[in-house]
């Protein structure tokens, strides 16, 4: 059955809002992922995720939004201000609830912090003045268990892709990182293990799988205990695993790389 919601007729829309009514919304931005991978990766894997999860769960998906914050300062990268991408969230999430909508999930597959926690605080903030509930988090929050905390471009990453979108991937460009340690792939825009060595499609799928069993079980449970409480546990978890765990990235990226940080990645 037909799930994306630009692909819907009214009718169609009525029919799902009235057995189902789960929002996904999948969110990333236009950035540079390397040479070896597409710079709209964010949203299109955030995108495919979510098809799969409703595919589970219900609900309808809407088109990958790639009006995202922050970004690398590698080329063909956007990085829109943090006032634009949340009021076009909050609006969007409006417009959901006015539509009949009581659960959105918001999936973000571009995770700089402040989105993170933006987005966090737009959904919190949504759900005490809605009679809905809006949760926010980062892909990788739904698979933390098999050690997934995000990177860039990298081992995981290009897992997913290799497994999502094996056709988007340039293989020659892939093998060519083979040769450089962690700190010489952080100026070809690639943050992380090794994508060349260490990434493979069963990895990708393994992490795809968690994630879309564990975004349709909590999406399912919302629909259900309509627990507004939920929504901010679900919240204070996914903060606290992401600089919990951030804190100790950030110090082993400080010691690769304190001796290059002046170096420019201009060149690319
Ligand atoms: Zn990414």
């Amino acid at each position: 059955m037909e799930n994306r919601f630009e692909y819907m007729r009214p009718g169609e829309l009525k029919e799902c809002v009235g057995q189902n009514p789960i929002a996904w919304i999948p969110y990333g931005t236009l950035e540079w992922h390397g040479r070896h991978l597409p710079t709209g990766l964010d949203a299109l894997k955030a995108h495919k995720i979510c098809l799969k999860a409703s595919e589970k769960a219900g609900g309808v998906v809407l088109p990958p939004n790639f009006n995202s914050m922050k970004g690398t300062f590698f080329p063909w990268t956007f990085r829109y201000p943090a006032s634009l991408t949340i009021r076009n969230l909050y609006t969007t999430l409006e417009f959901l609830h006015r539509y009949g909508f009581r659960v959105m999930i918001i999936l973000t597959g571009h995770y700089p912090a402040e989105q993170i926690i933006l987005f966090e605080a737009c959904a919190q903030l949504f759900t005490a003045v809605h009679d809905s509930i809006a949760i926010a988090g980062p892909e990788f929050f739904f698979a933390s268990e098999i050690g997934y905390f995000g990177d860039h471009a990298a081992k995981w990453e290009t897992s997913i892709m290799m497994h999502l979108f094996p056709e988007l991937i340039d293989g020659e460009e892939l093998s060519k990182l083979g040769r450089f340690t962690e700190s010489g792939l952080f100026f070809k825009g690639v943050f992380g293990e090794n994508p060349a060595t260490e990434a493979s499609p069963e990895l990708g799928k393994k992490a795809v799988d968690l994630i879309v069993d564990n975004m349709a079980e909590l999406a399912g449970r919302l629909s259900i205990e309509k627990n507004k409480k939920a929504a901010l546990d679900f919240h204070i978890d996914c903060l606290r695993g992401y600089f919990g765990n951030n804190t100790e990235t950030a110090k082993r990226y400080l010691r690769i790389f304190s001796p290059n940080l002046s170096r420019n990645p201009t060149h690319l």
